[in-house]
């Protein structure tokens, strides 16, 4: 059976990463597209005096931010992980477990500009900011006690983004956080049971089949997988086997910051609205072994459905249950691929 047939009536799907199914229902979404657009909304001011990220404004912690010119990181001022907390653990009968967690959460700034998203930089900036998140990497990676850091952006109000200054965040931690460690157990099984990467060959196969390609360039391939759960969801894998974001050759920083841009572009152009999402990228613990199982990506989740005002709610049956999505993962890239015939 081909996939186009499973289409035809409800059925699930196997997310090998996670190793959860996803519950597709292609018969809800029978009734015509009612994508719409919105008004545009009011465009942000380059500066905005009343926002603490921006360039020589007053951080709520009553630091003064610099002057800065392209990316600024700053340790969080209210950090939910501080590096300094005393090892304690509990245990009892195996039911009431809990252990102390040492961490460390930094904000970077993507650039002085309080309007323009990562859709919006000019490429060249953009790079700066991969360079960023690579230096992060290493030097919080470095940190002995430190296994995982992980690079995650909320983007819009939706994603309760408390500051629309284009920013992302860096939480290091002691321990490998729940999804991170999924994933760690999948792509080692993966290894173990074919000697080969799962990701290099997911991205093979999606190359093969081109229905849930977005977009791509030499370095990368920017796709919604077929088990994504949220309507727009997307994979971006690098097309080289690499086990973190510290092995991107030069060629591959600027390709990720192009990749990146076009494929927030084409989500900005999907409802015509700066969509909201949350992203993040997935790497292999820097623990200075090597991890042949490990493959870069980022994950990208966003929440609108149908339009800029009309968002998927993981609720009830799912919450409860499996994860349910109505528009089939097919149908969302090539959405995706042309935003501009649709709605
Ligand atoms: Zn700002
Ligand atoms: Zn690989
Ligand atoms: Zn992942």
């Amino acid at each position: 059976m081909k996939p186009a047939e499973l289409n035809q009536s409800p059925h699930r799907r196997f997310n090998p990463l996670l190793r959860e199914w996803v519950l597709v229902s292609p018969l809800r979404t029978a009734r015509p597209w009612q994508g719409k657009v919105e008004n545009p909304e009011p465009r942000p001011a380059a500066y905005d005096p009343q926002c603490y990220l921006c360039p020589g404004n007053l951080r709520a912690g009553g630091v003064r931010n610099p002057d800065y010119k392209a990316t600024f990181v700053f340790d969080n001022d209210y950090p939910a992980l501080v590096a300094d907390t005393a090892e304690a653990r509990f245990q009892e009968e195996g039911l009431l477990v809990g252990e102390s967690e040492r961490g460390l959460c930094r904000v970077i700034c993507f650039s002085p500009r309080h309007d323009l998203t990562i859709s919006q930089m000019p490429p060249q900036d953009l790079r700066q900011v991969v360079e960023a998140w690579i230096e992060q990497s290493r030097s919080l990676g470095s940190l002995p006690w430190v296994s995982s850091v992980q690079i995650f952006e909320n983007r819009g109000p939706l994603m309760g983004a408390s500051n629309p200054h284009p920013h992302c965040q860096v939480w290091a931690n002691a321990a490998r956080p729940n999804v991170t460690a999924r994933e760690d157990f999948s792509l080692n099984d993966y290894w173990e049971n074919h000697k080969r990467c799962l990701l290099c060959d997911y991205g093979e196969l999606e190359i093969r089949h081109a229905e849930r390609v977005v977009c791509e360039n030499e370095g990368f391939l920017a796709l919604v997988p077929f088990w994504a759960v949220w309507p727009f969801e997307t994979l971006v894998v690098s097309k080289r086997h690499l086990a973190s974001i510290e092995e991107l050759t030069e060629a591959e920083r600027t390709g990720l910051a192009e990749i990146l841009k076009r494929l927030t572009t084409r989500y900005d152009d999907l409802f015509a609205v700066s969509f909201p999402y949350s992203m993040g990228f997935h790497q292999a613990p820097p623990d200075r072994s090597a991890h042949p199982e490990w493959h870069f990506h980022a994950h990208y989740l966003p929440p609108l459905l149908r339009s800029a005002t009309v968002q998927k709610f993981l609720v009830g049956y799912e919450l409860l249950a499996t994860p349910q999505r109505d528009i089939t993962p097919e149908e969302a890239a090539e959405r995706l691929r042309s935003p501009s015939q649709k709605g």
